[in-house]
Protein backbone atom coordinates (compact mmCIF):
# COMPACT_ATOMS: atom_id res chain seq x y z
CA UNK A 1 0.00 0.00 0.00
CA UNK A 2 2.40 2.87 1.26
CA UNK A 3 4.34 3.46 -2.03
CA UNK A 4 2.00 3.75 -4.50
CA UNK A 5 -0.25 5.61 -1.92
CA UNK A 6 2.68 7.99 -1.08
CA UNK A 7 3.37 8.94 -4.91
CA UNK A 8 -0.63 9.93 -4.87
CA UNK A 9 -0.25 12.00 -1.40
CA UNK A 10 2.87 13.32 -2.67
CA UNK A 11 1.07 14.84 -5.52
CA UNK A 12 -1.92 16.12 -3.17
CA UNK A 13 0.08 17.99 -1.13
CA UNK A 14 1.74 20.06 -4.63
CA UNK A 15 0.61 23.77 -4.41
CA UNK A 16 0.89 27.04 -6.82
CA UNK A 17 -0.49 27.66 -10.31
CA UNK A 18 -0.33 24.78 -13.08
CA UNK A 19 2.99 25.87 -14.51
CA UNK A 20 3.96 25.81 -18.55
CA UNK A 21 5.84 22.51 -18.25
CA UNK A 22 3.02 20.61 -16.60
CA UNK A 23 0.47 22.16 -19.41
CA UNK A 24 3.02 21.47 -22.47
CA UNK A 25 3.87 18.07 -21.33
CA UNK A 26 0.05 17.11 -20.53
CA UNK A 27 -0.59 18.87 -24.46
CA UNK A 28 1.88 16.51 -25.71
CA UNK A 29 -0.39 13.53 -24.21
CA UNK A 30 -3.72 15.16 -24.97
CA UNK A 31 -2.56 15.53 -28.52
CA UNK A 32 -1.75 11.90 -28.76
CA UNK A 33 -4.41 10.92 -27.44
CA UNK A 34 -6.92 12.60 -29.55
CA UNK A 35 -5.22 11.12 -32.80
CA UNK A 36 -5.60 7.44 -31.57
CA UNK A 37 -9.08 8.17 -30.82
CA UNK A 38 -9.44 9.19 -34.92
CA UNK A 39 -10.26 12.84 -33.74
CA UNK A 40 -9.13 14.68 -37.30
CA UNK A 41 -5.75 16.80 -37.25
CA UNK A 42 -7.46 20.72 -37.30
CA UNK A 43 -9.87 19.79 -34.74
CA UNK A 44 -6.96 18.25 -32.56
CA UNK A 45 -5.05 21.82 -32.90
CA UNK A 46 -7.78 23.37 -31.41
CA UNK A 47 -9.34 21.52 -29.20
CA UNK A 48 -5.00 21.77 -27.72
CA UNK A 49 -4.59 25.27 -28.35
CA UNK A 50 -7.62 25.78 -26.03
CA UNK A 51 -6.80 23.55 -23.56
CA UNK A 52 -2.96 25.33 -23.25
CA UNK A 53 -4.87 28.97 -23.07
CA UNK A 54 -7.12 27.45 -19.99
CA UNK A 55 -4.92 26.08 -18.21
CA UNK A 56 -1.61 27.93 -17.72
CA UNK A 57 -1.76 29.94 -14.64
CA UNK A 58 -4.59 28.16 -13.39
CA UNK A 59 -4.46 27.38 -9.66
CA UNK A 60 -3.88 24.39 -8.54
CA UNK A 61 -6.45 22.42 -6.72
CA UNK A 62 -4.99 20.66 -3.78
CA UNK A 63 -6.99 17.81 -4.09
CA UNK A 64 -6.25 16.49 -6.94
CA UNK A 65 -2.83 16.41 -8.92
CA UNK A 66 -1.80 18.97 -11.84
CA UNK A 67 -2.20 16.09 -14.61
CA UNK A 68 -5.78 15.43 -13.01
CA UNK A 69 -6.80 18.87 -13.35
CA UNK A 70 -5.67 19.31 -16.98
CA UNK A 71 -7.22 16.16 -17.81
CA UNK A 72 -10.80 17.49 -16.64
CA UNK A 73 -9.65 20.96 -18.11
CA UNK A 74 -9.08 18.78 -21.24
CA UNK A 75 -12.54 17.09 -20.94
CA UNK A 76 -14.28 20.43 -20.13
CA UNK A 77 -12.88 20.99 -23.64
CA UNK A 78 -14.21 18.36 -25.48
CA UNK A 79 -17.64 18.67 -23.81
CA UNK A 80 -17.84 21.97 -25.06
CA UNK A 81 -16.54 21.26 -28.39
CA UNK A 82 -19.19 17.88 -28.88
CA UNK A 83 -21.95 20.43 -27.81
CA UNK A 84 -22.61 20.66 -23.91
CA UNK A 85 -23.18 24.36 -23.03
CA UNK A 86 -22.81 25.15 -19.42
CA UNK A 87 -25.66 24.62 -16.98
CA UNK A 88 -26.49 27.22 -13.90
CA UNK A 89 -24.22 24.81 -11.70
CA UNK A 90 -21.44 24.18 -13.96
CA UNK A 91 -22.14 21.42 -15.17
CA UNK A 92 -22.52 20.18 -18.97
CA UNK A 93 -25.98 20.00 -20.43
CA UNK A 94 -27.17 18.63 -23.62
CA UNK A 95 -30.58 18.50 -25.29
CA UNK A 96 -30.18 15.28 -27.05
CA UNK A 97 -33.30 14.17 -29.63
CA UNK A 98 -34.84 15.31 -32.49
CA UNK A 99 -37.05 18.30 -33.26
CA UNK A 100 -40.39 17.58 -33.86
CA UNK A 101 -41.83 21.11 -33.53
CA UNK A 102 -42.85 21.38 -37.08
CA UNK A 103 -46.65 21.03 -38.62
CA UNK A 104 -47.43 17.02 -39.38
CA UNK A 105 -46.41 15.27 -41.74
CA UNK A 106 -42.70 16.29 -40.14
CA UNK A 107 -40.42 14.94 -42.62
CA UNK A 108 -36.92 13.43 -41.44
CA UNK A 109 -34.46 13.11 -44.16
CA UNK A 110 -32.11 10.20 -43.68
CA UNK A 111 -28.35 10.78 -45.54
CA UNK A 112 -25.20 9.52 -45.49
CA UNK A 113 -22.57 7.33 -47.62
CA UNK A 114 -23.53 3.42 -48.21
CA UNK A 115 -22.92 0.58 -44.97
CA UNK A 116 -22.93 3.80 -42.00
CA UNK A 117 -26.43 2.61 -40.99
CA UNK A 118 -29.24 4.96 -42.40
CA UNK A 119 -31.87 2.16 -43.43
CA UNK A 120 -31.02 0.78 -39.41
CA UNK A 121 -31.11 4.21 -37.87
CA UNK A 122 -34.37 5.28 -40.00
CA UNK A 123 -36.31 1.87 -38.33
CA UNK A 124 -34.95 2.84 -34.73
CA UNK A 125 -36.17 6.38 -34.68
CA UNK A 126 -39.36 4.86 -36.58
CA UNK A 127 -39.45 2.53 -33.53
CA UNK A 128 -38.33 5.16 -30.96
CA UNK A 129 -40.81 8.01 -32.38
CA UNK A 130 -44.05 5.19 -32.37
CA UNK A 131 -43.51 3.55 -28.75
CA UNK A 132 -41.98 7.09 -26.82
CA UNK A 133 -43.84 9.65 -28.21
CA UNK A 134 -47.08 7.72 -29.60
CA UNK A 135 -46.23 9.22 -33.47
CA UNK A 136 -47.81 7.85 -36.23
CA UNK A 137 -44.55 6.77 -38.60
CA UNK A 138 -44.13 6.43 -42.38
CA UNK A 139 -40.67 4.92 -43.60
CA UNK A 140 -39.93 5.81 -47.37
CA UNK A 141 -36.82 4.41 -49.08
CA UNK A 142 -35.64 5.70 -51.64
CA UNK A 143 -32.70 3.81 -52.08
CA UNK A 144 -33.66 2.59 -55.75
CA UNK A 145 -29.92 1.90 -56.82
CA UNK A 146 -29.92 -1.58 -54.12
CA UNK A 147 -32.38 -4.44 -55.26
CA UNK A 148 -32.82 -5.47 -51.71
CA UNK A 149 -32.80 -1.76 -49.81
CA UNK A 150 -36.85 -0.87 -50.29
CA UNK A 151 -37.25 -4.40 -48.96
CA UNK A 152 -35.15 -3.86 -46.21
CA UNK A 153 -36.87 -1.13 -45.12
CA UNK A 154 -40.18 -2.47 -45.70
CA UNK A 155 -39.02 -5.59 -43.13
CA UNK A 156 -37.76 -3.25 -40.71
CA UNK A 157 -40.92 -1.31 -40.83
CA UNK A 158 -42.77 -4.31 -39.72
CA UNK A 159 -40.41 -5.10 -37.28
CA UNK A 160 -40.80 -1.50 -35.77
CA UNK A 161 -44.72 -1.56 -35.92
CA UNK A 162 -44.78 1.36 -38.56
CA UNK A 163 -45.93 1.29 -42.02
CA UNK A 164 -44.01 1.84 -45.08
CA UNK A 165 -44.43 3.15 -48.75
CA UNK A 166 -45.74 0.57 -51.09
CA UNK A 167 -43.18 -0.45 -53.17
CA UNK A 168 -43.43 0.95 -56.97
CA UNK A 169 -40.63 -0.03 -59.46
CA UNK A 170 -39.11 2.30 -61.48
CA UNK A 171 -40.00 5.61 -59.65
CA UNK A 172 -36.81 8.24 -59.32
CA UNK A 173 -35.93 8.62 -55.67
CA UNK A 174 -37.42 12.07 -55.61
CA UNK A 175 -40.57 10.25 -57.07
CA UNK A 176 -40.87 8.21 -54.34
CA UNK A 177 -39.97 11.25 -51.60
CA UNK A 178 -43.18 13.30 -53.36
CA UNK A 179 -45.50 10.12 -53.20
CA UNK A 180 -44.02 9.54 -49.40
CA UNK A 181 -45.37 13.30 -48.66
CA UNK A 182 -48.45 13.10 -50.62
CA UNK A 183 -49.75 9.69 -48.85
CA UNK A 184 -48.61 11.01 -45.25
CA UNK A 185 -50.59 13.88 -45.96
CA UNK A 186 -53.26 11.93 -47.01
CA UNK A 187 -53.34 9.71 -44.32
CA UNK A 188 -52.19 11.79 -41.85
CA UNK A 189 -49.35 10.43 -40.59
CA UNK A 190 -46.82 12.95 -38.16
CA UNK A 191 -43.45 11.81 -39.15
CA UNK A 192 -42.20 10.71 -42.34
CA UNK A 193 -39.03 9.51 -42.57
CA UNK A 194 -37.40 9.29 -45.76
CA UNK A 195 -34.01 6.74 -46.18
CA UNK A 196 -31.86 7.69 -49.13
CA UNK A 197 -29.23 5.59 -50.60
CA UNK A 198 -25.85 6.01 -50.10
CA UNK A 199 -22.64 5.74 -52.28
CA UNK A 200 -19.07 4.36 -50.92
CA UNK A 201 -17.80 7.38 -51.39
CA UNK A 202 -19.00 11.13 -51.93
CA UNK A 203 -19.66 11.48 -55.41
CA UNK A 204 -21.95 14.39 -57.07
CA UNK A 205 -24.73 12.07 -58.59
CA UNK A 206 -25.36 11.40 -55.15
CA UNK A 207 -25.39 14.80 -54.15
CA UNK A 208 -27.16 16.31 -56.23
CA UNK A 209 -29.93 13.31 -55.63
CA UNK A 210 -30.33 14.02 -51.91
CA UNK A 211 -29.94 17.92 -52.87
CA UNK A 212 -33.29 17.59 -54.90
CA UNK A 213 -35.04 15.60 -52.45
CA UNK A 214 -34.33 17.90 -49.90
CA UNK A 215 -35.30 20.53 -52.42
CA UNK A 216 -38.64 19.32 -52.49
CA UNK A 217 -39.34 18.09 -49.41
CA UNK A 218 -38.14 20.36 -47.05
CA UNK A 219 -37.34 17.92 -44.52
CA UNK A 220 -37.50 19.19 -40.52
CA UNK A 221 -34.48 17.17 -39.95
CA UNK A 222 -31.63 16.04 -42.02
CA UNK A 223 -29.62 13.62 -40.33
CA UNK A 224 -26.57 12.49 -41.31
CA UNK A 225 -25.61 9.15 -40.49
CA UNK A 226 -22.02 8.21 -40.00
CA UNK A 227 -20.04 5.08 -38.84
CA UNK A 228 -18.29 5.60 -35.55
CA UNK A 229 -15.26 3.32 -37.16
CA UNK A 230 -15.07 6.58 -39.89
CA UNK A 231 -11.86 8.16 -38.65
CA UNK A 232 -10.43 10.64 -40.84
CA UNK A 233 -12.84 10.70 -43.29
CA UNK A 234 -15.21 12.15 -41.20
CA UNK A 235 -14.41 15.20 -41.35
CA UNK A 236 -14.47 15.12 -45.49
CA UNK A 237 -17.64 13.52 -45.67
CA UNK A 238 -19.28 15.63 -42.85
CA UNK A 239 -18.11 18.73 -44.58
CA UNK A 240 -19.03 17.83 -47.85
CA UNK A 241 -23.09 16.63 -47.53
CA UNK A 242 -23.48 19.66 -45.45
CA UNK A 243 -22.16 22.23 -48.04
CA UNK A 244 -23.97 20.69 -50.87
CA UNK A 245 -27.36 19.18 -48.98
CA UNK A 246 -27.30 20.83 -44.90
CA UNK A 247 -27.68 18.82 -42.13
CA UNK A 248 -29.43 19.90 -38.78
CA UNK A 249 -27.69 16.59 -36.61
CA UNK A 250 -25.39 13.81 -36.88
CA UNK A 251 -26.07 9.95 -35.77
CA UNK A 252 -23.41 8.05 -34.58
CA UNK A 253 -23.67 4.74 -35.09
CA UNK A 254 -22.01 1.34 -34.14
CA UNK A 255 -20.47 3.16 -30.87
CA UNK A 256 -20.78 -0.50 -29.78
CA UNK A 257 -17.56 -1.21 -31.31
CA UNK A 258 -14.39 -0.31 -30.18
CA UNK A 259 -14.33 3.01 -31.96
CA UNK A 260 -12.68 5.65 -29.87
CA UNK A 261 -15.62 8.14 -31.30
CA UNK A 262 -13.02 10.43 -32.58
CA UNK A 263 -15.12 10.98 -35.74
CA UNK A 264 -18.24 12.85 -33.58
CA UNK A 265 -15.66 15.44 -32.49
CA UNK A 266 -14.28 16.66 -36.00
CA UNK A 267 -17.95 16.38 -37.74
CA UNK A 268 -19.41 18.45 -35.12
CA UNK A 269 -16.48 21.00 -35.18
CA UNK A 270 -16.67 20.84 -38.95
CA UNK A 271 -20.38 21.08 -39.61
CA UNK A 272 -21.67 22.86 -36.12
CA UNK A 273 -24.32 20.33 -36.13
CA UNK A 274 -25.25 18.96 -33.58
CA UNK A 275 -24.71 14.80 -32.59
CA UNK A 276 -28.03 14.36 -31.55
CA UNK A 277 -28.50 10.30 -31.52
CA UNK A 278 -25.87 7.16 -31.36
CA UNK A 279 -26.30 3.82 -32.77
CA UNK A 280 -25.48 1.39 -30.24
CA UNK A 281 -26.11 -2.47 -32.52
CA UNK A 282 -27.98 -3.96 -34.76
CA UNK A 283 -31.50 -4.06 -33.26
CA UNK A 284 -33.64 -1.69 -33.23
CA UNK A 285 -33.81 -0.73 -29.91
CA UNK A 286 -30.24 0.16 -29.63
CA UNK A 287 -30.68 3.61 -30.22
CA UNK A 288 -29.28 5.80 -27.33
CA UNK A 289 -29.34 9.64 -26.75
CA UNK A 290 -26.41 11.27 -26.91
CA UNK A 291 -24.24 12.53 -23.79
CA UNK A 292 -21.12 14.77 -24.84
CA UNK A 293 -19.41 13.91 -21.48
CA UNK A 294 -19.54 9.89 -22.55
CA UNK A 295 -18.24 10.64 -25.35
CA UNK A 296 -15.10 12.52 -24.07
CA UNK A 297 -14.26 10.49 -21.77
CA UNK A 298 -14.58 7.86 -24.33
CA UNK A 299 -12.45 9.65 -26.91
CA UNK A 300 -9.85 10.44 -23.90
CA UNK A 301 -9.47 6.90 -23.58
CA UNK A 302 -9.60 6.66 -19.94
CA UNK A 303 -13.05 5.72 -19.13
CA UNK A 304 -14.92 7.66 -17.20
CA UNK A 305 -12.68 8.15 -14.63
CA UNK A 306 -12.47 12.05 -16.28
CA UNK A 307 -15.93 12.18 -14.68
CA UNK A 308 -15.41 11.01 -11.21
CA UNK A 309 -12.24 12.81 -11.43
CA UNK A 310 -14.29 15.89 -12.40
CA UNK A 311 -16.72 15.79 -10.08
CA UNK A 312 -14.76 14.64 -6.57
CA UNK A 313 -12.99 18.20 -8.01
CA UNK A 314 -16.40 19.94 -7.67
CA UNK A 315 -17.58 18.19 -4.78
CA UNK A 316 -15.00 17.58 -1.89
CA UNK A 317 -13.88 19.74 0.26
CA UNK A 318 -10.30 20.14 -0.41
CA UNK A 319 -8.71 20.41 3.08
CA UNK A 320 -11.40 17.32 4.31
CA UNK A 321 -9.87 15.41 1.25
CA UNK A 322 -6.02 16.57 2.22
CA UNK A 323 -6.82 15.42 6.21
CA UNK A 324 -9.00 12.18 4.99
CA UNK A 325 -6.07 10.88 2.95
CA UNK A 326 -3.34 11.52 5.79
CA UNK A 327 -5.53 9.66 7.84
CA UNK A 328 -5.88 6.33 5.39
CA UNK A 329 -2.49 6.64 4.74
CA UNK A 330 -1.73 5.98 8.73
CA UNK A 331 -4.04 3.98 8.64
CA UNK A 332 -6.41 5.96 10.90
CA UNK A 333 -9.41 5.93 9.03
CA UNK A 334 -12.46 5.78 11.29
CA UNK A 335 -16.04 5.88 11.44
CA UNK A 336 -15.94 9.97 12.08
CA UNK A 337 -14.25 9.82 8.59
CA UNK A 338 -16.74 7.38 7.09
CA UNK A 339 -19.44 9.85 8.12
CA UNK A 340 -17.89 12.22 6.40
CA UNK A 341 -17.35 10.40 2.99
CA UNK A 342 -21.35 9.43 3.13
CA UNK A 343 -21.87 12.96 2.92
CA UNK A 344 -19.25 13.49 0.15
CA UNK A 345 -21.04 9.91 -1.42
CA UNK A 346 -24.10 12.05 -0.97
CA UNK A 347 -23.03 15.38 -2.84
CA UNK A 348 -21.73 12.96 -5.93
CA UNK A 349 -24.25 10.36 -5.92
CA UNK A 350 -24.53 7.15 -5.17
CA UNK A 351 -21.68 4.74 -4.28
CA UNK A 352 -22.82 2.62 -7.04
CA UNK A 353 -22.79 5.29 -9.22
CA UNK A 354 -19.11 5.51 -8.85
CA UNK A 355 -18.55 2.17 -9.17
CA UNK A 356 -20.47 1.94 -11.93
CA UNK A 357 -17.94 4.73 -13.34
CA UNK A 358 -14.53 3.13 -12.39
CA UNK A 359 -13.54 0.13 -15.33
CA UNK A 360 -12.43 -3.14 -13.95
CA UNK A 361 -14.40 -2.69 -9.94
CA UNK A 362 -16.83 -5.09 -11.51
CA UNK A 363 -15.74 -7.53 -8.58
CA UNK A 364 -15.87 -5.20 -6.33
CA UNK A 365 -19.49 -4.40 -7.40
CA UNK A 366 -20.59 -7.98 -6.38
CA UNK A 367 -18.96 -7.41 -2.79
CA UNK A 368 -20.66 -4.72 -1.51
CA UNK A 369 -24.67 -5.14 -1.75
CA UNK A 370 -25.91 -2.51 -3.70
CA UNK A 371 -29.40 -2.44 -3.23
CA UNK A 372 -28.04 -1.41 0.19
CA UNK A 373 -26.64 2.10 -1.01
CA UNK A 374 -29.24 4.67 -2.10
CA UNK A 375 -29.29 7.67 0.09
CA UNK A 376 -32.20 6.98 2.20
CA UNK A 377 -29.22 4.55 3.55
CA UNK A 378 -26.79 6.65 3.33
CA UNK A 379 -28.92 9.42 5.93
CA UNK A 380 -29.78 6.27 8.48
CA UNK A 381 -26.25 5.42 8.44
CA UNK A 382 -25.44 9.02 9.13
CA UNK A 383 -28.01 8.67 12.34
CA UNK A 384 -26.33 5.42 13.29
CA UNK A 385 -23.06 7.28 13.59
CA UNK A 386 -24.54 10.46 15.26
CA UNK A 387 -25.83 7.73 17.90
CA UNK A 388 -22.15 7.03 18.87
CA UNK A 389 -19.96 8.06 21.22
CA UNK A 390 -16.52 9.80 19.99
CA UNK A 391 -14.85 7.35 21.50
CA UNK A 392 -16.75 4.64 19.61
CA UNK A 393 -16.06 6.56 16.41
CA UNK A 394 -12.68 5.99 16.76
CA UNK A 395 -12.55 2.07 18.06
CA UNK A 396 -15.36 0.78 15.99
CA UNK A 397 -13.40 -2.12 17.53
CA UNK A 398 -15.14 -2.09 20.92
CA UNK A 399 -18.88 -2.24 19.51
CA UNK A 400 -19.70 -5.23 21.21
CA UNK A 401 -23.70 -6.24 21.83
CA UNK A 402 -24.71 -3.58 24.51
CA UNK A 403 -23.29 -0.50 22.66
CA UNK A 404 -25.09 -1.79 19.46
CA UNK A 405 -28.22 -2.10 21.37
CA UNK A 406 -27.40 1.54 22.66
CA UNK A 407 -26.99 2.79 19.28
CA UNK A 408 -29.82 1.18 17.43
CA UNK A 409 -32.24 2.53 19.97
CA UNK A 410 -31.03 6.19 19.78
CA UNK A 411 -30.78 5.83 15.78
CA UNK A 412 -34.33 3.99 15.48
CA UNK A 413 -32.81 1.76 13.71
CA UNK A 414 -32.01 -2.47 14.23
CA UNK A 415 -28.88 -3.95 15.95
CA UNK A 416 -28.96 -5.49 12.48
CA UNK A 417 -28.56 -2.02 10.46
CA UNK A 418 -25.29 -1.52 12.82
CA UNK A 419 -23.95 -4.61 11.88
CA UNK A 420 -24.60 -3.82 8.59
CA UNK A 421 -22.74 -0.23 8.52
CA UNK A 422 -19.64 -1.73 10.39
CA UNK A 423 -19.53 -4.25 7.98
CA UNK A 424 -19.62 -1.25 5.01
CA UNK A 425 -17.49 0.53 6.81
CA UNK A 426 -14.95 -2.03 6.44
CA UNK A 427 -15.77 -2.59 2.71
CA UNK A 428 -15.45 1.20 2.49
CA UNK A 429 -11.77 1.43 3.81
CA UNK A 430 -10.79 -1.40 1.59
CA UNK A 431 -12.46 0.44 -1.30
CA UNK A 432 -10.91 3.42 -0.71
CA UNK A 433 -7.55 2.46 -0.48
CA UNK A 434 -8.31 0.35 -3.78
CA UNK A 435 -9.37 3.42 -5.76
CA UNK A 436 -6.70 5.40 -4.94
CA UNK A 437 -4.63 2.73 -6.47
CA UNK A 438 -6.49 2.42 -9.52
CA UNK A 439 -6.96 6.45 -10.11
CA UNK A 440 -3.36 6.36 -9.78
CA UNK A 441 -3.16 3.66 -12.10
CA UNK A 442 -5.89 5.11 -14.55
CA UNK A 443 -3.48 8.14 -15.06
CA UNK A 444 -0.38 6.26 -16.02
CA UNK A 445 -1.74 4.70 -18.45
CA UNK A 446 -2.75 8.04 -20.17
CA UNK A 447 0.69 9.59 -19.51
CA UNK A 448 -0.35 12.29 -17.37
CA UNK A 449 0.99 10.83 -13.97
P1 LIG B 1 -27.10 2.05 -44.95
O1 LIG B 1 -26.42 1.54 -46.17
O2 LIG B 1 -26.55 3.37 -44.54
O3 LIG B 1 -28.58 2.07 -45.06
O4 LIG B 1 -26.72 1.04 -43.76
P2 LIG B 1 -27.59 -0.10 -43.10
O5 LIG B 1 -28.63 0.50 -42.21
O6 LIG B 1 -28.08 -1.05 -44.14
O7 LIG B 1 -26.53 -0.79 -42.15
C1 LIG B 1 -25.40 -1.50 -42.63
C2 LIG B 1 -25.03 -2.56 -41.63
O8 LIG B 1 -24.63 -1.96 -40.41
C3 LIG B 1 -26.18 -3.49 -41.26
O9 LIG B 1 -25.69 -4.81 -41.18
C4 LIG B 1 -26.62 -3.01 -39.92
O10 LIG B 1 -27.18 -4.04 -39.15
C5 LIG B 1 -25.34 -2.50 -39.33
N1 LIG B 1 -25.54 -1.44 -38.32
C6 LIG B 1 -26.23 -0.29 -38.44
N2 LIG B 1 -26.17 0.45 -37.31
C7 LIG B 1 -25.40 -0.26 -36.44
C8 LIG B 1 -24.92 -0.01 -35.10
O11 LIG B 1 -25.21 1.01 -34.45
N3 LIG B 1 -24.13 -0.96 -34.55
C9 LIG B 1 -23.80 -2.11 -35.23
N4 LIG B 1 -23.00 -2.98 -34.62
N5 LIG B 1 -24.21 -2.34 -36.49
C10 LIG B 1 -24.99 -1.45 -37.09
MG1 LIG C 1 -29.78 1.80 -46.72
Amino acid sequence: LSGKLNGVFDRLRRRGALSESDVAEASREVRIALLEADVALPVVKDIVAKVRERAVGQEVLRSVSPAQQVIKIVNDCLVEALGGGPREDGAAEHVPGLSLNAPSPVPILMIGLQGSGKTTTSGKIALRLRTRERKKVLLASLDVHRPAAQLQLETLAKQAGVASLPIIQGQSPLEIAQRAMQVARGELYDVVILDTAGRLSIDEALMEEVAQVKAATRPHESLLVVDAMTGQDAVQTARAFNERVGITGIVMTRIDGDARGGAALSMRAVTGAPIKLLGAGEKLEALEDFHPDRIAGRILGMGDIVSLVERAAETIDKAEAEKLAAKMQKGQFDLEDYAKQLQQIGKMGSLSGILNMLPGLGKLKGQIDESKLDNSILKRQAAIIGSMTPKERRNPDILKASRKKRIAAGSGTSVQDVNKLLKQFDDMSAMMKRMSKLGQKGMMRGGLG
